[in-house]
């Protein structure tokens, strides 16, 4: 498989190429050149698969001649094999029509760990042939952080530089980061919020002067083996409801629209999904734009569900490259001009052909606590902020009772105890694993929000090429 940039104008590269680089030089993100696509006996083939086995078949097409098909397995056997549940990600029904697909039995307790493990795996075998080193820059709104740094603490070849926005992760989030003391993890508490932290690393690679000194790479979800981890819970969700005889649709707490991404991709491979939900908190750019073409960047409130904090939706531009005919030329003109005007307007036609399979809701802090209550109470289901976003907006959507609603609970409710505690009176004790967190020692730099004494900081501590 071969990768292009949504803006037209990179290098085009392999699937190795793409896991170790990140962003394009163009400025855009990577996809690939098509989408691979199952047929219904393909997808029915995939009933009763375990989810290593189930990975295996959907993210082959994507890897190519990169991998071979029993490296992959060996591969998703070890990452998948640190998840505390014999399912991975297993389903759980919680009302007559409602389903809860659990994606936070990793390592770290949210969906992350189920891409990030295996890139944490992907980054040590492609580089272990090199004789380069790895400089990952990252922003977090407080999961990928912990996850990406569980995945590669201690890995020869890789340091990791973590920006989070100092006091808006919640504690268990920055103790997760902070107390790894391997000497390749690098926490920076910036003095802002998650998007000044993003906007800093997407001009980190901007930046000749810096970027050409390092080998840089990314694990936000605009690096593409992240997203295509996150599509193979999408089939094994579907299938075990019935899919392909049966529709299922999805709601997606969202923030930087990477996760819900995936399950566009998994729609686009053949697999039927009657709807996306793309569910935001009270930081609702993408439901502005995708209920009324209002794309245009407000100011960040901090929520209970602190990884949704975002107002520019990194991986929108991916949907929004195939909504323009794959145009990336095109695409460049407006993405600049929305870089510099911070509002663009979707054309009605677009967001039509959009509305086909996305729909979109605003839950605020109400709605989120209510959600959390009520799952709470009539079904003895202790859920996290972010999955509380998810299942409100399932409850309100308007499709077919025929259709079972499966919402991504993506953060275990530990996470967030005193949000979960306010809302349903129950203080969700931390599973066995992290244990202890509340003991360790903390690393941490703060720093102030400016490039330049961000990019200092990170050059006297990374290993420059050559
Ligand atoms: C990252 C995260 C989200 C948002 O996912 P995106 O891929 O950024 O849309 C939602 N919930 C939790 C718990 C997260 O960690």
């Amino acid at each position: 498989m071969r990768y292009i940039s949504t803006r037209g104008s990179a290098p085009v590269l392999d699937f190795e190429a793409v896991t170790l680089a990140g962003l394009a030089v163009d400025g855009g993100l990577y996809v690939p050149e098509r989408w691979p696509s199952f047929s219904r006996d393909q997808i029915a083939a995939m009933a009763g698969l375990s989810y290593v086995e189930t990975a295996v078949r959907v993210m082959q097409p994507f890897i190519g001649d990169s991998l071979d098909e029993q490296a992959l397995r060996d591969l998703c056997t070890q990452a998948y094999g640190r998840f505390d549940h014999a399912a991975v990600t297993p389903l759980k029904q919680i009302d007559e029509r409602q389903w809860l697909l659990e994606l936070f039995h990793g390592p770290t307790l949210a969906f992350k760990d189920v891409a990030l493990q295996l890139l944490g795996l992907l980054f040590e075998r492609f580089l272990a042939p090199r004789d380069t080193h790895l400089t990952i820059v990252g922003a977090t709104s407080g999961d990928t952080g912990s996850a990406a740094i569980d995945a590669v603490a201690g890995r020869a070849k890789v340091d990791i530089f973590m920006l989070h926005p100092e006091g808006r992760v919640s504690d268990v989030q920055r103790r997760q980061m902070t107390t790894v003391l391997a000497p390749n993890v690098h926490n920076i508490a910036i003095k802002g919020s998650f998007d000044d932290a993003q906007a800093m690393v997407k001009a980190m690679f901007a930046h000749q002067a810096f970027s050409g000194r390092f080998r840089l790479s990314a694990v936000n979800s605009i690096n593409w083996a992240r997203l295509m981890a996150q599509i193979v819970y999408y089939f094994y969700a579907a299938v075990r409801l019935g899919a392909p005889e049966r529709q299922v649709a999805f709601s997606v707490p969202t923030g930087n629209f990477g996760d819900v991404f995936a399950g566009y991709v998994a729609a686009q491979m053949g697999l039927p999904v009657a709807r996306l939900i793309v569910a935001t908190n009270v930081n609702d750019i993408l439901h502005r734009a995708l209920s009324a073409g209002d794309y245009s960047v407000g100011s960040v409130s901090p929520t209970a569900a602190p990884s949704m904090d975002i107002q520019v939706s990194s991986n929108f531009e991916r949907l929004l490259f195939d909504l323009h005919d794959r145009d990336g030329v095109k695409l460049a003109d407006t993405m600049r001009a929305f870089e510099t005007t911070k509002n663009m307007q979707i054309p009605a036609a677009l967001r039509d052909r959009a509305a086909a399979l996305f729909t979109s809701a605003r839950i605020d802090a109400d709605g989120m606590a209510g959600a959390m209550r009520r799952a709470y109470q009539r079904s003895n289901e202790i859920i996290d902020p972010h999955t509380a976003i998810g299942l409100q907006a399932a409850w309100l959507s308007d499709l077919d009772p025929s259709i079972p609603v499966v919402t991504l609970a993506t953060a275990h409710p530990a996470k967030f105890q005193d949000a979960v505690e306010r809302a349903t009176g129950q203080r969700p004790s931390l599973p066995a694993r992290v244990s202890g967190l509340f003991d360790r020692e903390e690393r941490f730099v703060v720093l102030d929000s400016d490039l330049e004494t961000v990019e200092n900081w990170i050059a006297e501590r990374a290993t420059p090429i050559g």
